[in-house]
């Protein structure tokens, strides 16, 4: 099975793009180390020639990304930024993005500080109502970049919405579907013309590798992205490659799983006497619970919660036992942060201040841990704080 269309998400997971190497006949795809492939004769090449331009191993993988996200062509990179820099790289310098505000931090940081400087222009908007979105479209504007849930204030985007609005003018719409992954959330069949991942989290899932992924609907971008990612070489390496097939395997149990324990977490977090408000999509108190409800099939393992005033959120970060105080999100392990302090530092102050995003703010990754253990340990850290 290469493609796998028609066949349910795991079974797509576990197959699309595992071709039978024929000389071993393994189960498992080979890691294709090899820099470079032997021609016939000068220039007669068969499928792959240099490493850098495709390897069997990225194949398999960009063939069962593409897959899950029902989409028409993958492309593995050695990040999400790399991914996301590159769909930038996609269009002209000059060209203008609207982004919805509160995008993961690095996403924020390369639109602002890199492709700013090269000329390329952002408006960033809250792409909570998609009217504020269409606001924003000018004549030179070619794409709309948004993230839902975003993280950590967890805002829905309606993209079915906003695409329509984007494509009435001719602009093409990119999101960033790491959060809920491709397991909960199919944004191409909502009418998204780029996914693009930082499969570093829930894809991968382990907290073992780094890696991006873009997802294309058109052949020409395929194209387009694959031309590129063979001039700069932003590629991803034939074993982390591997080590992400093996990750997104098991995708779909691991994100029921996180789910089950986000939806504890946050009851018995909503419930506590120290804790002033708990914000996850899962709960019936998010504004946009509805929403969320209806373009994703769950809400994924991401929550964040505002501790009362008066509780010292670094006494209670640094108590915690079975939770990790660490960046990052989506693995098997629980990570809890401070956003302010931690993965939203580099977000100026006052922009910061202006999304909610203050000490009190904490964000917890709920890993697959024994979600009685998870409890317990919030409760004897929120104790001591
Ligand atoms: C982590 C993250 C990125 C960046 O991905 P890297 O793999 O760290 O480069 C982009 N978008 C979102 C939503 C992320 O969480």
């Amino acid at each position: 099975m290469s493609e796998g269309t028609g066949t349910g998400f795991s079974t797509r997971a576990i197959h699309a793009g595992q071709t039978v190497d024929p000389s071993s006949r393994a189960v498992v795809l080979p890691i294709h180390l090899s820099s470079t492939f032997l021609q016939e004769s000068p220039g007669e090449v068969a499928e792959f020639d240099y490493s850098r331009a495709g390897n069997p191993t990225r194949k398999a993988l960009e063939t069962n990304i593409a897959s899950l996200e029902e989409g028409h062509g993958g492309a593995a990179f050695s990040s999400g930024m790399a991914a996301i820099s590159t769909l930038v790289m996609m269009h002209d310098q000059g060209a203008h993005f609207v982004v919805s505000e509160n995008v993961y931090g690095g996403t924020f940081r390369v639109f602002n500080q890199v492709f700013a400087r090269q000329g390329y222009q952002f408006t960033f908007v809250d792409s909570r109502n998609p009217e504020n979105v269409a606001a924003a479209f000018r004549d030179d504007t070619k794409l709309v970049f948004v993230e839902t849930p975003t993280n950590p204030m967890m805002h829905i985007a309606d993209l079915e919405a906003i695409s329509g609005l984007a494509h009435d003018k001719g602009i093409r719409v990119v999101v960033d579907n790491t959060f809920l992954s491709p397991y909960f959330q199919r944004p191409i069949q909502l009418g998204a013309d780029f996914v693009v991942h930082s499969a570093t989290k829930y894809l991968g899932g382990h907290s073992d590798l780094i890696g991006g992924l873009m997802v294309t609907t058109r052949a020409e971008d395929t194209e387009k992205v694959r031309f590129l990612q063979k001039s700069v070489g932003a590629i991803l390496a034939p074993f982390d490659c591997w080590l992400l097939m093996r990750g997104i395997k098991t995708l779909g149990v691991r994100m029921q799983a996180h789910e089950r324990g986000a939806l504890a977490v946050a009851r018995f977090l909503e419930a506590h006497a120290k804790v002033e408000k708990v914000i996850f999509p899962g709960l019936t108190s998010h504004p946009q619970h509805e929403l969320a409800k209806k373009q994703a099939t769950g809400h994924g393992g991401l929550l964040s919660f505002i501790l009362k005033k008066g509780v010292d959120p670094a006494k209670f970060l640094s108590s915690v036992k079975v939770c990790s105080l660490a960046e990052s999100l989506g693995a098997v392990e629980t990570l809890i942060s401070q956003p302010a302090t931690m993965t939203h530092a580099s977000v100026p102050a006052d922009r910061r201040a202006a999304l909610g995003i203050t000490e009190a703010l904490m964000r917890i990754s709920v890993g697959l841990e024994d979600v009685d253990d998870l409890i317990q340990d919030l409760d004897q850290a929120l104790s001591r704080a």
